[in-house]
This record gives C-alpha cells, sequence and structure tokens, in this order.
C-alpha cells in the first residue's frame, strides 16, 4: 500500500518537473533571459558574457540561463548559453520556483503594459476626436466672422448712404428755406 502510493507521488513529481522544465525553457528564449548586447545593459558579476558562435557577437545573458538556448540579438541565431567552469546546473534547477514567480512577475507586468497601452490608445482616440471637434468648430467660429465682417460692412454702406440721403435732404431743405 505504502509502496504504491510512493510510486504514484514519484511519477506525479516527475511530470510536473517535466512541466516545469519545459516551462522555464520558453521563458529562456523568450521573456527573462533574453540575450542582451554588451553596450546596452550593465554586466553583473553573475552574468555569463561570450561570443556568438554564429556571428561573433558579444553577448551577456543572466546566470541563470546557463545551458539554455535563446537567440542571439546580432543576427538572431538560436544559441546554447555555455555554462560557466565550476557552475553547477542542479543547483539553477534546484529553485524553479525562483524562476517561475519572474516568469509570471513578467507574464503581469506584460499584461499590465498591454492594459496601459490599450488605456492610452483610447485616450488618442478621445483626444483627436476632441480635435476634429474643436478644428470644425474653429471653422465654424471663422466662417462666423468671415459673415460677420461682411454684414459689418454691409452696415456701414448703407450707414454712408443714410448719411448721404441725409446730406442731400438737408441740402435741399436750405434750398427750400432761401425761395
Ligand atoms: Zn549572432
Amino acid at each position: 500500500m505504502n509502496d504504491s502510493t510512493d510510486d504514484l507521488n514519484a511519477i506525479e513529481t516527475n511530470d510536473s518537473a517535466k512541466g516545469e522544465a519545459e516551462v522555464l525553457e520558453s521563458a529562456a528564449g523568450t521573456v527573462s533571459l533574453t540575450a542582451e548586447t554588451e553596450d546596452d545593459v550593465e554586466i553583473r558579476p553573475t552574468d555569463i558574457v561570450f561570443d556568438c558562435p554564429h556571428c561573433g557577437h558579444n553577448l551577456c545573458i543572466d546566470y541563470r540561463g546557463a545551458g539554455l538556448q535563446t537567440n542571439c540579438v546580432e543576427c538572431g541565431a538560436a544559441v546554447l548559453v555555455p555554462i560557466p567552469d565550476g557552475m553547477k546546473i542542479d543547483d539553477l534547477d534546484l529553485n524553479p520556483g525562483e524562476l517561475l514567480t519572474q516568469l509570471f512577475q513578467t507574464r503581469r507586468m506584460l499584461q499590465e503594459a498591454r492594459d496601459k497601452i490599450a488605456e492610452m490608445e483610447d485616450t488618442i482616440n478621445d483626444l483627436k476626436l476632441r480635435r476634429s471637434e474643436l478644428e470644425k468648430s474653429r471653422l465654424a467660429t471663422l466662417h462666423r466672422c468671415a459673415e460677420l465682417a461682411g454684414m459689418s460692412q454691409g452696415v456701414q454702406k448703407l450707414q454712408n448712404e443714410a448719411m448721404a440721403v441725409m446730406g442731400r435732404i438737408t441740402a435741399l431743405i436750405a434750398e427750400e428755406q432761401q425761395h
């Protein structure tokens, strides 16, 4: 009874360990352990520094990427991260929980960043809409101003005409009084 339970546990443990290894490998390839160029980042003492075997570009990667595959930032070729002398790869495998936590954090940050981007896109669209409304309203105002200026000129012209008529009437009255 005890023996069979132990066997079952052993099988389950193996399965979950295998699953974790796969997750870790994809994490190394895509998310947290992407190789960086030397110029871009400050090299930590724990980083593994090596040359791409395809293009010779100097690569720098977090020590947790040791023994895993990643892509060269320069030529994009798949490269195997070397395991430094004296480094026990088992030490890394002992603590997959830490890496998984990092992976989940990265994923959460990625999602939050996506949400933020979507939010900002909404804001940008709102602003664009508002801007086109303002532009329309500005054009309408300009149009109205032109209309008002035209009307004002018309009023001025009528006023001048009225003045001229008044002048003529005044002259006629004066002429009449002289008779
Ligand atoms: Zn390369």
